[in-house]
Formats: C-alpha cells, sequence, structure tokens
C-alpha cells in the first residue's frame, strides 16, 4: 500500500528545511511535498544550490521528482532505494557545496556501497558551514558517532567567483547515540586569516583585532595566503579545541567591510559561545540533530534555540518516530534530547 505523502510549509525556515526533508525522505523512504519554499527569503524559491541539493538527492536514490526548477516554491520528491557510488555535483555557481554534502550525507552512510562525491562550487561561504567547519568540527563528532567520513578540500572556492571542490569518501557505517552536554577542558585555541588575491594587511588587521579582543597569543595566530587564482577571497576562522568538542567561528570579508567589523562578527560568536559553557554552539546545535535521528538518540547543550534548530525540529518530528525535547538548564544553556518515541 501506497505511504501517505507528507506535506510540508518551507516558509517555516530557509534552505535548511528543504535540505533536511531530501536527507530524511531519502533515509525513511517517504514521499513528501513542499510548498513556499523559502517563501520569507528575498529571493525565494529554489536557487542553484537548493535545485543542486535536490537534483544530487534525486541521483542518489533515483527519486521521482516534480517542480525542481529555479525559482520553484513547490517540490514533490518520491524516493527510491538508496545507491552508493561514485558522484560529482558541480553547483555551477558560488552556492554551498558543504550544504549539498550535508544533504546527501546521511543516505550515503546508509546505502548499501561505499561512495565517493565530488562537489565544485563554493567551499567557504557567508551563511554556510566553512569547509574547515566540517572537517575539524562537525565531522569528527560523526566519527565519534560511527561515521566513516574523510573530506578533502580540493581548491577552496569563494563568493562570487565559486570554483571550489570538495572531495568526501564514504563507507557504510552504523551510527550510535552521541552525549555532549559538556566540552571537557580547553586543548588548544587558533586563528587563521585566509586571503585570495587580496592585500595582506587584510588577513593582519583581523588578527590584530583577534588578539585585541580575545585570550590569544601571537603562536596562535595564522595569517594564510591562498592562491590568489581562487580570489578574490578571505574568511576568519576561529578554532577552539576542547576535550569532547572542537567548534570553528567564522566571518567573510566583503569589498564593503572594514577588516576589523568583519573580525567582530566571528570574535563575537566566539565570545558569545565561551561565555555561555554550553558545548556546541548554535550552527553545531542544528546540524547535530539529523546524525542524532540516524544513531537513534543523542543530546547536546547549546545556548539557546535558534531559527533553524526550531525549524528542523518540526521537519524531523514529521518523517521519524522521535522526540526531541529542549530543556532550559540556566540562562545560557538548552539542552537538547533526542530520543526514540514510546510507541
Ligand atoms: P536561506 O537562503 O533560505 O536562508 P540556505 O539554504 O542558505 O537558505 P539555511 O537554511 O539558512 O541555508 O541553512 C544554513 C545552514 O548553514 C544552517 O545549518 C546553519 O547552521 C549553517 N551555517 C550558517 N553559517 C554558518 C557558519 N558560519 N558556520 C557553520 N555553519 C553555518
Amino acid at each position: 500500500m501506497k505511504q501517505d505523502v507528507i506535506e510540508l510549509d518551507g516558509a517555516i525556515g530557509g534552505g535548511q528545511v528543504l535540505r533536511s526533508a531530501l536527507s530524511l525522505s531519502m533515509v525513511t523512504g517517504q514521499t513528501f511535498r513542499i510548498e513556499r519554499i523559502r517563501a520569507r527569503r528575498s529571493r525565494p524559491g529554489l536557487l542553484r544550490q537548493h535545485l543542486t541539493a535536490v537534483m544530487a538527492a534525486a541521483q542518489v536514490c533515483g527519486a521521482k521528482i516534480q517542480g525542481a526548477e529555479l525559482g520553484s516554491q513547490t517540490l514533490i520528491f518520491e524516493p527510491g532505494p538508496i545507491r552508493g557510488g561514485d558522484y560529482r555535483f558541480a553547483i555551477g555557481t558560488a552556492g554551498s557545496c558543504t550544504l549539498v554534502l550535508q544533504t546527501v550525507l546521511p543516505a550515503l552512510l546508509l546505502a548499501p556501497q561505499a561512495s565517493r562525491v565530488r562537489i565544485s562550487g563554493g567551499t567557504h561561504n557567508p551563511l554556510a558551514p566553512p569547509s574547515d567547519f566540517l572537517s575539524r568540527s562537525w565531522l569528527p563528532l560523526l566519527r565519534r558517532m560511527g561515521a566513516e567520513v574523510e573530506l578533502t578540500l580540493l581548491r577552496h572556492g569563494f563568493v562570487p567567483a565559486g570554483g571550489g571542490e570538495i572531495d568526501v569518501r564514504v563507507q557504510p557505517s552504523k551510527l550510535s547515540a552521541l552525549h555532549l552536554c559538556e566540552r571537557g577542558l580547553p586543548l588548544s585555541q587558533q586563528a587563521f586569516a585566509l586571503t585570495a588575491g587580496l592585500a595582506p594587511n587584510v588577513g593582519i588587521r583581523e588578527l590584530d583585532r583577534v588578539v585585541r579582543r580575545l585570550n590569544m597569543a601571537s603562536t596562535e595566530l595564522n595569517a594564510v595566503i591562498l592562491d590568489p587564482a581562487c580570489g578574490p577571497g578571505n574568511v576568519l576562522l576561529l578554532e577552539y579545541a576542547f576535550e569532547h568538542v572542537t567548534e570553528v567561528f567564522s566571518a567573510f570579508g566583503q569589498a564593503s567591510l572594514r577588516s576589523e567589523k568583519m573580525a567582530d562578527a566571528a570574535i563575537n560568536q566566539a565570545a558569545d559561545w565561551l561565555q555561555s559553557g554550553a558545548a556546541v554552539a548554535e550552527h553545531l546545535a542544528d546540524q547535530l540533530l539529523l546524525p542524532m535521528v540516524l544513531a537513534g538518540g543523542g543530546s547536546f547543550t547549546t545556548p539557546r534555540m535558534t531559527e533553524h534548530l526550531h525549524s528542523n525540529i518540526s521537519v524531523i518530528e514529521r518523517f521519524v518516530p522521535i522526540t526531541i525535547q529542549c530543556e532550559e538548564e540556566g540562562a545560557e544553556r538548552l539542552r537538547v534530547e533526542v530520543r526514540a518515541r514510546e510507541q
């Protein structure tokens, strides 16, 4: 008997609502229909990055799709069986490679065969996880849950030119629950100012600002000059390794933005998390939910509820019999627990 189609309202969030629905549809085999995709964004509907995620998901599970066009605000996705293999996805703009990877990775972990996925586009985009965040923060936690995944950054790609590429190898893996309520002891901290095709003092000014506002020594600062052919581009990464978690905060250079102001954007995020005492910051929080759902359980603490966390929980609860409980444990500490629903 054919299952009911899951109906979703895309206007409860942004592209993540769609990407999470694609991931969950692939792993549960349930068809969904989404309307008002990114309806509250200034350019609503499917942009290149979202369309590439839809096409990538469809390819990995041989899905039947309707509405997969640029600008479309409605999509029907009927998944088939997941297949591992060798995949190449080209976004064709500077749209985020990492968001496309996160869409298909849950399915590839459950595939009967190993996979190799190469994705070209942007690797360091504002409002998306930089590839460094995946390789140093998110993937190590997935590996701790049992995922066998290796990511190599082949070429940096910045907005607006794109042209970056990641290469990812995935082995079929069984995930187990992760409980991440404390960071543990601090191990190391580092700042990286990456510039491509820009004046060298751009990165230096950002690092000066880091020293002025955060407790970092000159040995913890790294000015990295990339091949100018990847440019123009500039990102500041602040990496904090603790016993149980590594966090990576980022901010992106723009022509109209002073280096100090740009650096402040990353510094403010880091300072907010450091003083909160919660185990994971905002971005890691919403990105840990799907792996924990695959694992059938897990928990973490994070400073507060966000739009992404909230909308992701709503989408997940439509696809799987899982309860996600959020409980405040003080002013700057929200405990999120994922567990199988009692039948
Ligand atoms: P839209 O344009 O509709 O907002 P989008 O497809 O670009 O959509 P979102 O729905 O906003 O994306 O989702 C962005 C994802 O990227 C979220 O999981 C968010 O936590 C993550 N993210 C954003 N900025 C960072 C960052 N600096 N570091 C790590 N992750 C990030």
